[in-house]
């Protein structure tokens, strides 16, 4: 038996004695455990499978052993991801340093940021925010104006951001700042990790269309940072702002096994809303309907493994991730679109007086806020147009469209 085989019978016999049975199942955006000072628990079983999995270093299992993770290799990171999916096990732990300034913090960080912040975010004992746009920086990410004016060995910050998903219950921001401000736009800006609960931060909840409050505008007003806690060097922090973005939207692509996973699907609506003639989908349009978001939504999926062996072969291009962000987005638009056609009135669904009486299952409220939450993915990350103008400028080599911004995000 080879050595892999032994260690897929290992992950799997592990999982099923370690995951409980409501661990394998959907999870839905409340349930998610976010990790943090404040880290909450929808349920003693989700403790239980964070903390077993924190243990095994499970939550980042790719990452060095030295610094909370499994020390999977590519492989092995693999096999451990499918045996997951086989079984239908919830991330254990979700989390922007995981996704995000912990790969960041790995690729660019000093050896004392590494052991500062990596294992607090294994363990789960940290939670992260994003510090990059601005009332007037989201697409021209590099036009941002939040300022670090040098004090000693820190600096004071003064600005505002805004879209910060999470930063009133987050613990640490990676933020971008203006530290140079005579310099070209991309020149000028530095990488910064601070401490959100620094004097002088302020984060103030926006509520969305989905009746959900989850991002903040954020203001800085004399946040003393030490100088140390730059990530990579002084007003070289585009290059690292770039690299996070292609996390971003590499993760954004597959938000399912990312974060979340939805209970319903196009086929499970189906099957419950129109149901079966012969074993058949009773409707031959939705068939076709289903048939195609299956297709694309398989053949991304092969991509993305594709693209993970390329890099784990030091022959991968980043700007794949931006392809398949565009993709995967678009796509999870389009897959909601067509169960709120299939579920008909039953996803029409919403919470207040207005709708007490209707009788909508919790399921119901939940697909309504879902097909909501997947039009903000297409934003988020750097939104779809952004995209294609990245893909159109550094993967086709098109003549650069002179009339508009170019879009950092
Ligand atoms: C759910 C959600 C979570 C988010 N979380 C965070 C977060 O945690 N931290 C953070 O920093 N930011 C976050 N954002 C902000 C996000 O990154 C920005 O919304 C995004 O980059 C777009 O910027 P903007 O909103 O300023 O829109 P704008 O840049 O003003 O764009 C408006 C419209 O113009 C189009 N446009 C702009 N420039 C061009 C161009 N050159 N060519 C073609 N079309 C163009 C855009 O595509 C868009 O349709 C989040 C956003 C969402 C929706």
């Amino acid at each position: 038996m080879s050595d892999l085989t032994t260690f897929r019978e290992e992950i799997r016999s592990w999982l099923n004695d370690n995951c409980p049975e409501s661990m394998r199942t959907p999870v839905t955006q409340e349930e998610q455990v976010w990790g943090g000072r404040n880290v909450r628990f929808a349920s003693t079983d989700a403790k239980l499978w964070f903390d077993r999995c924190v243990e095994k270093g499970y939550c980042v299992p790719d990452w060095p052993k030295e610094y909370g993770g499994a020390g999977f290799d590519r492989q092995q990171t693999r096999i451990f991801k499918e045996e997951m999916a086989r079984l239908g096990c919830r991330a254990p732990q979700v989390n922007l340093g995981i996704w995000m300034a912990g790969p960041a913090i790995l690729e660019f960080g000093t050896e004392e940021q590494k052991r500062e912040h990596l294992p607090k975010i294994a363990r789960g004992e940290i939670r992260w925010c994003q510090g990059y746009s601005e009332p007037g920086a989201g697409s021209d990410l590099a036009g941002l104006q939040c300022r670090a004016d040098s004090d000693g060995d820190d600096y004071m910050i003064n600005g505002s951001k805004m879209w910060t998903s999470g930063a009133d219950e987050s613990d640490w921001v990676y933020c971008l700042v203006r530290t140079d401000f005579d310099a070209p736009k991309h020149n000028g800006i530095t990488f910064l990790l601070f401490d959100m609960a620094s004097e002088g931060v302020d984060a103030k909840p926006i509520e969305l269309i989905t009746g959900e409050t989850h991002f903040c505008q954020t203001f800085f007003d004399n946040v003393r940072v030490p100088k140390k806690n730059v990530l990579g060097v002084e007003n070289q922090g585009w290059t690292v702002a770039k690299r996070v973005l292609q996390f971003e939207r590499n993760m954004m692509s597959d938000m399912e096994s990312s974060a979340v996973r939805a209970a319903v699907t196009p086929r499970s609506s189906a099957i419950e809303h129109i149901g079966l003639v012969d074993g058949k989908l009773a409707d031959p349009i939705f068939r076709q309907d289903i048939a195609r978001h299956e297709i694309a939504k398989r053949a991304l999926d092969k991509t993305q493994q594709r693209m993970a062996d390329e890099f784990a072969e030091g022959v991968g291009d980043m700007n794949v991730a931006t392809i398949l962000k565009y993709v995967g987005t678009e796509e999870e638009k389009r897959k909601y679109e067509l169960i709120l056609k299939i579920a008909g009135e039953h996803a029409l669904g919403w919470s207040g007086d207005a709708f007490s009486d209707d009788g909508f299952s919790d399921e119901e409220l939940q697909l309504t806020r879902d097909w909501l939450s997947s039009k903000t993915h297409s934003i988020a990350g750097g939104t779809s147009e952004i995209q294609l103008n990245i893909i159109a400028k550094r993967v086709l080599g098109l003549p650069e469209n002179t009339t508009v911004d170019k879009g950092g995000k």
